[in-house]
């Protein structure tokens, strides 16, 4: 049997009655993307939120790596090995692509120390090596703030990677990009599947077919259904969910 990175279990989430998630049931196989979509209030966010521990269930298991994930700070959750991407860029607007890879290569390193000292030669290394996956390789050493926001973007999921997380957590990494830009995004997460579990949220529907194999329509907090992009699109319970929206 495929070993599961992630496993949720009959989880709910209670906001003073109303559920968020409700007995939701979910896993996610080592080294696969998985996207999940479903409409507005279906429970995406609060999704991501119990896997990273900024919510806690009001009932039920999150398991990563066969570890229940209850008692654990968010911050000993993302030490474990699990990264989130939020919407938005954050990344050190002042700082070149390289200083940003570079700060966040090593989670016990502090701005101060990577900005007065010269990185090792394998660490050198494997920012090139990131430059280049990210595809800023010609864009190092300008400051981020002159980016466009598709390259904010993929640096931003280069941060994630320097943190070398096993599961990726990338929340709607397309919205606002051109074309262009999100087939950009979509062979960058194809490319960093190759070694990592990688869970993406998103709409862009024309995206989802790039990258995904398997989908799963969230809906009121459970999952309304799971397969291929084929058989989601086509399945009578999730045309009526979209079309009511
Ligand atoms: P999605 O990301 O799919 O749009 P969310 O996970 O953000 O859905 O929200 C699911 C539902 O839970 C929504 O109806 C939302 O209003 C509600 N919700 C989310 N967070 C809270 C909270 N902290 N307090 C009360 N209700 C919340």
């Amino acid at each position: 049997m495929q070993e599961k990175i992630l496993e949720i279990e009959n989880v709910t989430v209670s906001f003073d009655g109303f559920k968020a998630l409700n007995n939701l049931n979910f896993n996610l196989d080592v080294g696969e993307l998985r996207v999940i979509i479903g409409p507005n209030g279906a429970g995406k966010t609060t999704f991501l939120d119990v896997i990273t521990g900024k919510t806690k269930p009001t009932q039920g298991r999150v398991l990563f790596k066969g570890r229940n994930l209850r008692s654990l700070s968010e911050h000993q959750i993302a030490r474990l090995g699990i990264g989130r991407k939020f919407q938005t860029p954050r990344v050190y607007l002042n700082l070149t692509p390289r200083e940003n890879l570079e700060l966040t290569s090593n989670r016990k390193k502090n701005i101060w120390s990577t900005l007065f000292s010269k990185p090792k030669s394998a660490e050198r290394h494997s920012i090139a090596g990131l430059l280049e996956t990210i595809g800023l390789t010609s864009r190092a050493d300008i400051p981020a703030g002159l980016l466009s926001h598709g390259e904010k973007q993929r640096l931003e999921i280069g941060m994630l990677v320097a943190q070398s997380p096993d599961l990726l957590l990338v929340d709607e990494p397309v919205a606002g990009l051109t074309d262009e830009e999100t087939e950009n995004i979509g062979d960058l997460l194809l490319a960093l599947a190759e070694s990592h579990s990688i869970l993406v949220i998103e709409h862009d529907m024309e995206f989802v077919r790039q990258i995904a194999r398997k989908v799963t329509v969230l809906h009121q907090g459970s999952v309304l259904c799971e397969g291929n992009i084929d058989q989601v699109q086509n399945d009578p319970k999730v045309i009526e969910v979209y079309l009511g929206q």
